[in-house]
């Protein structure tokens, strides 16, 4: 449980005053959903406001702070025109303050005439009249102390001001409370930092403040590496159970190839591992179409040798029922029992299948997420194979290796091309794995970055593609954030080009229920559709090797992590694919750079790598992908100068107090529920 001095932090945004309906909108937009977002919603920029007691022609495009005194007020012309209020400094200067839309009252009670206030704004010119439109305060002379010379500058969205950001921040540091310090004394004095409190507040009042921001940045990052250490010690402290099959299973598949020589490399690195009686944690990164499933049966087969079961769980309904097909097919004529679990296995069906897995029946199970519910008993689960772990995320993974008492080997696959410098940092303390040589025979995929502008000779090409017996994906873009309108994109997009192919045209989004999808996909992958309009759920695992078209709309607003797996749909099979990325209007020069990045290169890893320094950590893994939130608080350069001492800060605690019991390791407890690892704290009671 969270401790109770965490309570007024995680309240609900409404508890803060001046929060209701109209403003938890656009709060919502920007992810604040609890008083703690509001307090890391750090400002990211500033202006200098330039505190003078002279109003000066060259400090036009200024933000000024001065007294001023009101003389007149100039009500001119009719309803539309602005509400004119002169007034002049202490040397007589005239300025006039401008204030459109509003009725009169509120500026005239603001700005009496004949009464000093301090006024903060832009000063502008017209002509050779100086002026102020809306300024950003009036305030008593006694008050005008309270304006910083620095005023943060916060992310906002459409209907939230900076003024009222900034209240909101200030209601949110006011919950927040003193904490008991988690950072290792010699580090805390090494660096200079603050206290977590302080550091906080710093960080809200002086956006320049790089040393409370560090501060910062350094807790979120230790908590991650902290959660990351508490896992795996959580998993060395189980027990497993040591895995060496004989072989006589593998030995009798049919491959109508030779694994690479870096199948072969993970596999031995699997194996290795599992026959230790220390659960695996284990992490194979590979391209698209690198060969993991076959890695993934090997190590399946090494438990099934051994009298075990293994389970292999898919992030979608769609990949599942490919994986078991796939791995059906591979096992054919062989003594291996595989079934399938999905929430839509029913009845008697599902029956037969949870009998099977309680008396050993089946030796493989392939399954979404139903698969580690807890209706489902293992005779003798020995191995999990996770594949794309980025749809998961730490949770689960948590979940999954408390679960069991005899703690199962666990296998994380993705496709995910996580930078080297990365790993770490995400997948802490992993044994990894690198599938970094593709299986012999690839045709490069020749990738075109194209303006939307020309939608209609794409469309032209298409037609040319499926008259000539091809088939193509069209995947449309990300239209906000929410699963409706991509939706409502795909449905536009295949409306159009059914006008022009008739049934040729078929449509898969996110919303569809399991089974019309995977009649969609059926089709598709059975030749009978050519064209495949599609949200993002094909984004992993499907295989059609004669679909040697993508299309890609908006190609510029996905991450290209995203597009590079898009892009691994096709190139499946022998024959030339081309990828065509429409990009919107005007680009931005990263965005630029990014979209030639995919035309250059299909190498995955290097994509990462590149990516990684044209955007940053942050956004590599944007939370859409990822479903879990990554880091809120620290940049990439933060977390590369950071990450080792955060390392060796959380190993230290650990060595000395393993069960966070002391005063800094219960103050370690707090840091982790500060930044919601939760589920790590759980581990430590269940030890
Ligand atoms: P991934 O899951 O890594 O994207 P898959 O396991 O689906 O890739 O493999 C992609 C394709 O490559 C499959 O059709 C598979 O049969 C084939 N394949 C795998 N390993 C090899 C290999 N060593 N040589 C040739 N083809 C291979
Ligand atoms: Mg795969």
């Amino acid at each position: 449980m969270r401790p109770d001095i965490l309570n007024p932090l995680f309240a609900e945004i409404s508890a803060l005053k001046g929060v209701g309906p109209a403003l938890a909108r656009p709060l919502e937009r920007l992810g604040l959903a609890r008083a703690v977002d509001v307090a890391f919603h750090l400002p990211g920029s500033w202006v200098d406001r330039k505190l003078t007691d002279t109003l000066d022609m060259a400090d036009a495009g200024r933000i000024i702070g001065i007294v001023l005194t009101p003389v007149e007020y100039k009500a001119s012309g009719g309803s539309r025109a602005p509400f004119r209020v002169q007034a002049t400094d202490r040397h007589g200067n005239y300025v006039s303050l401008i204030f459109f839309g509003r009725n009169s009252g509120w500026p005239r009670k603001l700005l009496p005439l004949g009464e000093p206030r301090f006024v903060s704004g832009k000063l502008d010119h017209y002509g050779q009249d100086l002026q102020i439109v809306h300024p950003d305060h009036v305030l008593p002379i006694e008050e005008a102390k309270d304006i910083p010379e620095r005023e943060p500058v916060y992310g906002l969205s459409e209907g939230l001001t900076n003024n009222r950001m900034r209240e909101l921040a200030a209601q949110a540091l006011q919950r927040a409370p003193d904490l008991p310090e988690w950072i290792e004394p010699s580090l805390l004095a090494q660096k200079d930092w603050p206290g977590w409190h302080e550091a906080l507040a710093r960080a809200h009042t002086d956006p320049a403040d790089m040393v409370a921001k560090a501060r910062l940045a350094y807790d979120e990052i230790f908590a991650g590496q902290l959660a990351l250490m508490l896992v795996r010690a959580s998993s060395r402290r189980r027990r497993g159970t040591p895995i060496e099959g004989d072989g006589h299973l593998r030995s009798m598949l049919k491959l109508p190839f030779a694994p690479t020589g870096a199948q072969r490399r993970s596999i031995g690195e699997i194996e290795g591992d599992m026959a230790q009686a220390t659960p695996m944690l284990r992490l194979l990164q590979g391209d698209v179409g690198s060969g993991k499933t076959l890695v993934a049966l090997m190590a399946l087969l090494n438990a099934v040798e051994a009298g075990a079961q293994g389970a292999m769980l898919a992030p979608t309904e769609i990949l599942a029922r490919q994986h078991f097909a796939t791995l059906q097919n591979m096992l054919a004529g062989l003594p291996v029992n595989i079934a399938i679990l999905t929430g839509r296995e029913k009845g008697k069906a599902r029956e037969a299948t949870l009998m099977g897995l309680a008396d050993g029946g089946i030796h493989i199970l392939v399954g979404t997420h139903a698969i580690f519910q807890d209706a489902v008993q293992y005779r003798n689960l020995a191995l999990a194979v996770i594949d794309e772990q980025h749809r998961f995320g730490v949770a689960q993974r948590m979940m999954l290796t408390a679960k069991a008492e005899r703690t199962p080997h666990l296998l994380v696959m993705t496709a995910t091309p996580i930078p080297r410098t990365l790993t770490l940092t995400y997948y802490g303390e992993m044994e990894v794995s690198r599938l970094d040589e593709m299986p012999p025979g690839r045709q490069p995929i020749e990738t075109r970055v194209l303006s939307t502008a020309r939608v209609d000779e794409v469309i032209e090409a298409l037609g040319r593609h499926i008259a000539g017996g091809g088939q193509a994906y069209w995947v449309c873009p990300l239209v906000e954030e929410s699963e409706t309108s991509d939706q409502q994109a795909a449905e536009a997009r295949a409306e159009s080009l059914r006008m022009r192919f008739g049934d040729a045209i078929a449509l898969v989004h996110g919303r569809m229920k399991g089974p019309d999808k995977d009649a969609v996909m059926e089709a598709f992958a059975a030749d009978r559709t050519k064209v495949l309009v599609a949200t993002t759920v094909i984004e992993v695992g499907v295989d059609v090797p004669n679909a040697t078209l993508m299309i890609i709309e908006g190609a510029d607003r996905f991450g290209l992590a995203q597009l590079h797996q898009l892009r691994g749909r096709v190139g499946r099979g022998d024959k030339a694919s081309v990828c065509l990325l429409l990009r919107g209007g005007a680009l931005g020069e990263t965005s630029r750079a990014r979209l030639a990045l995919m035309r250059e290169t299909n190498d995955g890893f290097r994509i990462a790598e590149e990516d990684l320094k044209l955007r940053g950590a942050g956004e590599l893994l944007g939370t859409r992908q990822s479903g879990e939130a990554q880091f809120r608080l620290a940049n990439p350069e933060q977390i590369a100068e950071l990450i080792d001492p955060a390392r060796d800060d959380a190993r230290l605690l650990i060595d000395r107090d393993g069960g966070l019991d002391l005063p800094r390791g219960q103050a370690a407890r707090t840091c982790l529920y500060l930044f919601e690892r939760d589920a790590a704290v759980g581990l430590l009671r269940s030890g």
